[in-house]
């Protein structure tokens, strides 16, 4: 499983004009094969432990490029680095800011708010790049 959505990240990158570079691939399996959200340092230190001499400057220059390219995604999820994750499998974030819980849910529970923005303020949100904070049912 995770080596067919590698397969559809690369055919995403050829789409682009881009290949996939070792490092590329590196980044992109941690991600995939993470089961919850990667800081850049622990991108780099999964890489890292996966193979040796992976330079600190290149796991962050791909992590860049891959993010422009649209193929990752970072998110801030409350005050400390971001986080990130692939964009093939987008979603919100819910955070509590009690206990940290993470919850993830669909892009279209926020579909109204986009739309009335973008009709009223003539303006584009961009909500998953933020998490909304606010309290889970246990510490509400
Ligand atoms: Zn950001
Ligand atoms: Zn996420
Ligand atoms: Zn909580």
């Amino acid at each position: 499983m995770p080596d067919e959505r590698i397969a559809a990240l690369a055919a995403g990158l050829r789409g682009k004009g881009e290949r996939l570079t070792p490092a590329r691939r590196q980044v992109l399996t941690t991600l995939a094969q993470s089961d919850h959200h990667l800081t850049a340092e622990e991108v780099l230190t999964e890489v890292q432990a996966q193979t040796a001499n992976v330079h600190r400057a290149t796991v962050y220059r791909t992590l860049e490029t891959l993010s422009r390219l649209g193929i990752v995604e970072h998110t801030h999820l409350g005050h400390g680095p971001a986080v990130y994750h692939l964009a093939d499998d987008a979603h919100h974030h819910l955070v509590c800011e009690a206990c940290g819980r993470i919850v993830e849910v669909p892009v279209t529970l926020f579909r109204t708010v986009e739309r009335r923005l973008r009709d009223e303020y003539d303006f584009v949100m961009r909500a998953r790049h933020f998490a909304v904070v606010g309290r889970c049912r246990a510490c509400a």
